[in-house]
């Protein structure tokens, strides 16, 4: 998945980075509320850490400002404040969950998985379009109940055009996905992948959507 952290924290940001790049996501950090919530209404994002204690806007701030303009991203605060007031301003903020510091990394990753799943309506791990089975947790990719073996290149990409099967998803998203903001020098890699995941899988079950992106066949059903 995407994720916006907005920690001013340099370590434990740092800490957070690593992590989540080692799991396969993509991470954009922002180290002040004004900033992290620009990146967080331009949208794209899969989930948001956020902490509560920033330099200049403060997290209560920041999430009350999201919840006006982008309801539906999941937010996980994640900060020292872990009073009880300070819990129950978070939640009435729009907090979907709370992490008090310090936390184990493995805490923060089951946490986000459970919020993400929320967020996409899956009751279970699996994500299903048409004949495409995705066990992110165990990277596992099947097509009409055949294992299929894929770089973690195109394990993401497909992840990121399945948890949107049936509607088109922007070239621009898809190289968010795989590579972070920073994406874009490598223009044509997108295309060597999406070739090799249709021929791994089948050529028609990744649409191409002439001067946009690319599509995913089937709609998602878990
Ligand atoms: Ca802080």
């Amino acid at each position: 998945m995407h994720v916006l952290l907005i920690e001013d924290d340099v370590l434990l940001g740092q800490a957070i980075e690593t992590a989540l790049r080692r799991w396969g996501h993509t991470l954009l950090w922002m180290r002040d509320g004004q900033s992290g919530l620009s990146a967080a209404h331009a949208g794209g994002v899969d989930i948001v850490l956020l902490d509560l204690g920033l330099p200049g806007v403060g997290g209560l701030q920041v999430l009350k400002a999201l919840r006006e303009k982008s309801a539906a991203v999941p937010v996980l605060v994640i900060t020292a404040r872990d009073g009880l007031t300070d819990r129950i301003a978070g939640l009435d903020a729009g907090a979907d969950d709370y992490l008090g510091k310090p936390f184990n990394l493995d805490e923060l990753a089951a946490r986000m998985r459970a919020l993400h799943r929320r967020s996409l309506g899956q009751p279970k791990n699996l994500l299903v379009a048409g004949a495409i089975t995705i066990d992110p947790a165990a990277m596992h990719v099947s097509f009409d109940d055949r294992p299929v073996e894929l770089s973690h290149r195109e394990f993401i990409l497909l992840r990121a055009l399945a948890e949107r099967a049936g509607r088109a998803v922007s070239r621009e998203a898809l190289m968010r996905a795989l590579y972070g903001v920073e994406a874009g020098a490598e223009s044509n890699t997108l295309e060597v992948h999406i070739h090799s995941l249709r021929r791994k899988l089948s050529a028609e079950v990744i649409r191409t959507v002439r001067g946009f992106g690319y599509l995913l066949v089937g709609d998602k059903t878990q």
